[in-house]
């Protein structure tokens, strides 16, 4: 059984170099929240499995190729042949700002089954399911699937880590706070930006004066905050945990969430404590934005001491 189970939509990303409407040459990679988590964790030396939908298209191809290649278990990922793969765009626009163009809609990934997350877990149980927000905002059928994972992560006493990572071209902040709200109950591991924690109490529109006291209270273990350059924090019923961000040179934000939650989880599933966890998530972040792609320079264990190494370091 792997340790990490997740799905979601994963898409054939393309990265320009300028303005996209000048043309030129782009760069063909894959990208998808979950499956950076899903890279993020396998380098790392954890077993993952990955069960989203691609089209029966050469894209598709493509997304299952470089998991396999980055030792991701696609076993239960299945291809629709009715649906195409998604696409993305990333269009670098001035060194600190990316727009990214999708391509998504009606995509073989958000016609996802709740059928295929019970073949997921039918080849064994994960200790911990990851799932994030985005995927329930895809459409109805991918939502239920997500609820179907919820339940059968609770029949099987698996844990269960959710990444808000609301995006608002998707739905409204009231549709996500209606689904994601009803999903709390079942969750252990809370990951959200500052800004997202709204979305996460049950009457998102009545501002509340501490919303991590009121959602440790409704059952959630751990509360992690993700604060961009500032770091991050993480609330527990006995603790409140600060870590400022590592000092990196940034090349490309893109993926740091994905990045930090794959580093929280590695050092969960190896028994550490959470200032470990949060050591460890702050480390893959930094590593993610100090690197140009979503996931590529995901660090390996024996890679996270680098960003403790002097400026100027030849490693030979
Ligand atoms: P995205 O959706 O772009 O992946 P996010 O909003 O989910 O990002 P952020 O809060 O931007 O996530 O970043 C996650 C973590 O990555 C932060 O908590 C921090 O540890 C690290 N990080 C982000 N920006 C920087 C930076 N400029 N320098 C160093 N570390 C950073």
């Amino acid at each position: 059984a792997p340790d990490v189970l997740t799905f979601g939509e994963t898409m054939v990303a393309l990265r320009g170099n300028g303005p996209l409407k000048l043309g030129g040459s782009m760069d063909v990679s894959v990208a998808g929240a979950e499956s950076n988590v899903a890279i993020g964790l396998s380098r790392l030396g954890h077993a993952v499995r990955w069960s989203g939908a691609v089209g029966d298209d050469e894209a598709g191809e493509l997304v299952l190729r470089t998991l396999r290649a980055e030792g991701v278990d696609v076993g239960a990922a299945t291809r629709d042949p009715s649906a195409p793969t998604g696409l993305l765009l990333f269009e670098p626009r001035l060194p600190d700002v990316t727009r990214v163009h999708y391509y998504r809609a009606g995509s073989a990934g958000s016609r996802l089954t709740p059928d295929a997350v019970d073949a997921a877990f039918a080849a064994g149980a994960p200790r911990v399911l990851h799932l994030t927000g985005i995927t329930p905002a895809l459409g109805p059928s991918a939502a239920e699937a997500c609820r179907r994972a919820l339940r059968l992560a609770r029949d099987h006493g698996t844990q269960v880590c959710l990444d808000v990572n609301f995006r608002s071209r998707l739905w409204s902040s009231d549709e996500a706070s209606a689904e994601l709200c009803g999903w709390l109950p079942h969750v252990d591991v809370l990951i959200a930006s500052d800004d997202e924690l709204p979305l996460c109490l049950p009457s998102a529109r009545t501002a509340s004066p501490e919303p991590e006291k009121t959602l440790l209270a409704g059952g959630i273990r751990e509360l992690v905050v993700k604060l961009g350059s500032r770091g991050a924090t993480v609330h527990t019923a006995d603790n409140t945990l600060h870590s400022p961000a590592r000092q990196v040179h940034a090349v490309d934000a893109v993926g740091a969430g994905d990045a930090f939650v794959a580093g929280y989880l590695s050092a969960l599933l190896d028994g550490a404590d959470v200032a470990t966890r949060l050591d460890r998530a702050i480390t893959t972040g930094a590593f993610a934005v100090a690197s140009r792609g979503d996931w590529e320079g995901a660090p390996t264990r024996a890679e996270l001491r680098l960003l403790s190494a002097d400026p100027g370091t030849v490693v030979r």
